[in-house]
């Protein structure tokens, strides 16, 4: 059975995010572990985790985590920097007390230093929290980026070079966002550009860093370096990546999750997920 669901509120308590994913028929969800606005979260209650760890074990589901939007851990930015660490910590004490297997997170960006110090400092900051949280079985999934700005993670070379720095890399891997990668200049939408863009994938970084998809078509036009997410085959990636993507043997057991503009009411992810599954041959 293929791994596929949407990216889930956790309003009301990390639990609901379970039930909201099962009654729209997810075998997969994503979840922020706390706030995703704020630097650090409220404590989750021990009652909390027994909900959650209870659901996910009744449901089936498998869950994984997205960390908040304010960590960068590549900020020059000394207070930043320091407030990026320390939220990243508890995201993974939160991640691993809930049993989450892995947590996805934006690279970082420089900003206005050059590149290669960001990619440095985003592994040294990486080795120093798996320091801390030894023992710990909860991944980093660093994910795929569109490339504004300053962000890093839009060439796999760049993610290659952090992973390269990683010091323990059972606790390292990669979270492939189609919209994100499009829009940086990898063409997935021809048989052609799909094929070259998983050699280079497989070169650069590793296929067996793979560690989950997100799956969102793109508002804005190839390399066109923004990230905006549109509904399945309402944008300029079509029906095609997905096609090809979902019937990718090698992909079968990688979980992979909408990321696309919905209300509270889950109809979108009704609506894009039926999509999907009608592609699935
Ligand atoms: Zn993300
Ligand atoms: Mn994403
Ligand atoms: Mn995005």
């Amino acid at each position: 059975m293929k791994l596929l669901g949407a990216h889930m509120s956790i309003a009301g308590g990390v639990d609901k995010a379970i039930e909201r994913g099962q009654s729209i028929g997810c075998t997969a969800i994503q979840i922020f572990v706390k706030n995703n606005n704020q630097w650090q979260g409220k404590q989750l209650s021990e009652e909390e985790i027994e909900r959650f760890k209870e659901k996910q074990k009744e449901s089936g589901i498998f869950v994984f985590a997205h960390t908040g939007y304010l960590i960068n851990l590549a900020s020059p930015k000394e207070d930043v920097y320091e407030k990026s660490m320390g939220s990243m910590l508890e995201e993974l004490e939160r991640s691993e007390r809930l049993g989450i297997p892995f947590i996805v997170l934006h690279p970082g960006s420089s900003l206005d230093t050059p590149k290669e110090d960001g990619i440095k400092k985003i592994a040294k900051s990486i080795n120093e929290l798996f320091k801390k949280t030894d023992g710990y079985k909860v991944k980093i999934a660093l994910e795929t980026t569109a490339g504004a700005g300053s962000s890093i993670g839009s060439k796999f070379s760049e993610i290659g070079e952090i992973i390269a720095l990683i010091g323990d890399k059972k606790r390292i891997g990669v979270c492939f966002d189609t919209c994100h990668s499009f829009a940086a200049g990898y063409d997935i939408k021809t048989k052609k550009g799909y094929k070259k863009t998983w050699e280079e994938f497989d070169k650069e970084i590793g296929l067996k860093y793979l560690l989950a998809f997100h799956i969102n078509d793109s508002k804005q036009p190839f390399e066109s370096h923004k990230d905006r997410h549109e509904h399945i085959g309402k944008g300029t990636l079509g029906l095609e990546p997905f096609r090809m993507i979902l019937n990718d043997k090698r992909f079968n057991n990688i979980p992979m999750c909408l990321e696309t503009p919905k209300e509270p009411d889950l109809f979108d992810d009704v609506m894009n997920l039926k999509i999907l599954s009608r592609l699935i041959v």
